[in-house]
């Protein structure tokens, strides 16, 4: 019989991230494959009633917390000694976990601590005639494998979009207490603030629900003979500021600074999409100025809903790569976009 521990840390606020939910998620749907399969729930923070209360219907017999001031900020130290007495009192078999910064510095070295087995990126978890089996992709997302391990406890850090978050009824869950101790190196690094990027200066943004590519055609010669690299950064940076979609690139364009051409200057390789570049998993794409080559394509094969904008009524995403092809002038559409979206 498997026993099956969730673990996952509070969020500032004092509830859950989405990738915690939809961990948790993930969690609830292979106990339910399982036979006679039991599940703890542990959360470590600075408080952690509120978030257990919230999934108190999860199905879990047990809810565990390590909570206090020392365990409030990410620290690998309190992070991984939190941890490893949850895991030391559930004594699960399998662990899951959710991929956040935090869980993916902490969670191996509780592993060692606790001798057992960790994998992390993983992309889905089933069972089969061997068992619990983890998912997880390789060579840059074009295959993926399935694997299991006999050894116990099988830590996993399961990617966010493993499952849709969980949902479901609050209650008032019944929280044991753990309190590890901690020596006072464990306290020796100290959180003095933050220091994050604009939201508004970070175009590639993996939560938002669009994905708006720019191809190498805004900083091409137009019907009029020139460039307009300045007219459509300004398109470009006001769909982005109305909308807040993530912003991809094509090679072509993000490589331009390189060749001296006109670039735009918020564009870096991080926004590449395609075979050298990212897979992105927003739900809809909207491709602008690109010509939409197999290259670049296959970096949208998690896009469900795609259109595309481009003068070409022949370019690759009218060969089957689009839902709907907008053959048009990408300046001309994205400007009516942009003063309609100001009206909204
Ligand atoms: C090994 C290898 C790996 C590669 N990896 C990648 C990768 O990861 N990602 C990637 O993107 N590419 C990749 N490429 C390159 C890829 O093959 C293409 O060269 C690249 O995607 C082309 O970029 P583009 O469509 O922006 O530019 P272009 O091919 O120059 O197309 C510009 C498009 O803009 C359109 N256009 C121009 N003006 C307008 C306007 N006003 N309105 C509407 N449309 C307009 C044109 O009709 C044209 O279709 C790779 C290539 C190789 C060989």
């Amino acid at each position: 019989m498997e026993k099956i521990l969730f673990l996952a840390h509070t969020e500032p606020d004092g509830g859950l991230a989405k990738t915690a939910l939809e961990a948790l998620q993930a969690t609830t749907n292979l106990v339910a494959e399982l036979p006679d399969a039991a599940l703890t729930v542990a959360l470590f923070g600075a408080e952690a009633q509120a978030a257990a209360d919230a999934i108190a219907t999860c199905g879990a017999q047990r809810f565990l917390a390590v909570v206090g001031p020392d365990f409030e900020a990410p620290r690998y130290a309190t992070d991984a000694t939190a941890a490893t007495a949850l895991i030391q009192a559930a004594d699960p078999t399998v662990v899951l976990a959710p991929s956040t910064s935090r869980l993916c510095r902490a969670l191996p070295g509780a592993a060692h601590r606790v001798d057992g087995r960790v994998d992390a990126h993983v992309a889905g978890i089933s069972v089969t005639d061997e068992g619990v089996v983890a998912r997880r992709w390789y060579y840059r997302q074009r295959m993926t494998a399935t694997f299991t391990r006999d050894h116990r406890p099988w830590l996993l850090l399961l990617d966010s979009g493993v499952a849709e978050p969980w949902h479901g009824d609050p209650a008032s869950a019944a929280v044991e207490p753990i309190t590890p101790e901690l020596d006072a190196s464990a306290r020796r690094t100290t959180v003095e603030g933050i220091v994050a990027a604009d939201v508004d200066a970070q175009t590639i943004r993996p939560d938002a629900d669009l994905l708006f590519v720019a191809g190498a055609g805004w900083t091409k010669r137009q019907p009029d003979g020139e460039t307009h690299p300045a007219q459509a950064e300004a398109l470009i940076q006001g769909f982005l500021d109305r909308t807040q979609a993530s912003l991809g690139g094509s090679k072509s364009l993000v490589e331009q600074g390189s060749k001296g051409e006109a670039v735009l200057t918020f564009m870096s390789h991080l926004n590449q999409v395609g075979q050298t570049g990212s897979t992105p998993h927003h739900p809809k794409g909207l491709s602008t100025c690109c010509h939409g080559e197999e290259p670049h394509a296959v970096g949208w094969r998690f896009i469900t809903e795609r259109r595309a904008v481009n003068l070409d009524a022949s370019c690759g995403w009218a060969q089957g790569k689009a839902d709907v092809l907008y053959v048009a002038d990408a300046f001309e559409v994205i400007a009516r976009v942009n003063e309609l979206l100001q009206e909204t």
